[in-house]
């Protein structure tokens, strides 16, 4: 009983210490003014690129892109009016410049006539780190979705058989969609064990469709993700080899984030 009429006090002492403690600190002992966070002039609409983007692909040509199965071989994708299409046979693109965490913005247009069914309906995809060549790494899928089953975790704004997107927020087939995306790249120990996983948060038309996702590792076609040490990577766009139509793409910038343990 004594013990606890103690243990109260002391709890009572502590807790009028802390009062005390709030009441004389002044508004300024919470406040600082370093380091200044940097001026950035935003595009003048919602998407256009701020000035502190990478601009990836600016209308004008692929120069900031290579084939990902021969990184030596200029991208040879069909770059027309603004635009760029998918070449199917000349496969997956990525860039030249490799990233950790970024805030990127990209657009993409199924065409109007698009056909098929399922995941051969205007697939394509934005990986947000390639990996290796082919399909290595994590795809946020790229899918004609408007008006079209298939799989939810293979849906347009799934991470790629990990997460379906929140909602589906699809245009149909013939109009610009947008995806903005925040990616946080993996990290892993020096034994090459993962210290902390691949974070996804993404916008679909400027919805919500991925809040902060852990991932599994990267996304596969078939089996369970696992992880394997990489350090910054290209991000790449997938020709996926389906029959229809391919789609295209727009406006693409990157802002690289700094580290958020850093
Ligand atoms: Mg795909």
């Amino acid at each position: 009983m004594q013990k606890q009429l103690i243990s109260g006090i002391a709890f009572l002492a502590i807790g009028i210490a802390t009062v005390n403690a709030q009441q004389k600190m002044k508004p300024e002992d919470t406040e600082y003014y370093t380091p200044v966070p940097n001026v950035v002039t935003p595009g003048k609409t919602c998407g256009e690129a701020p000035s502190d983007a990478i601009i990836l692909f600016n209308g004008k040509d692929l120069s900031k892109w290579v084939e990902t199965n021969d990184t030596t071989m200029q991208a040879a994708w069909d770059v027309h009016n603004g635009i760029v299409t998918v070449s199917k046979k000349s496969g997956n693109i990525q860039t030249k410049e490799r990233f950790m965490d970024y805030q990127l913005h990209l657009e993409w247009k199924e065409p109007k006539n698009i056909a098929g069914t399922g995941q051969a309906r205007g697939n394509s995809g934005l990986f947000l780190a390639s990996t290796g060549k082919g399909d290595d790494g994590y795809e946020l899928q790229i899918l004609d979705s408007y008006n079209n089953s298939t799989y939810v975790n293979g849906q347009a704004g799934a991470v790629y058989k990990q997460y379906p997107p929140l909602v589906n927020a699809n245009f149909p087939p013939g109009v610009w969609q947008s995806y903005d995306v925040i990616w946080t790249a993996p990290r892993f120990n020096e034994d090459g064990s993962l210290k902390s996983p691949a974070k996804v948060t993404a916008f679909f038309n400027g919805i919500l469709v991925q809040n902060n996702v852990n991932l599994k590792g990267p996304t596969l076609y078939i089996g369970n993700p696992s992880y394997k040490p990489h350090g910054a990577s290209p991000i790449k766009l997938q020709a996926h080899g389906d029959k229809s139509l391919p789609i295209s793409f727009r406006n693409i910038w990157v802002r690289p984030l700094p580290d958020p343990n850093q």
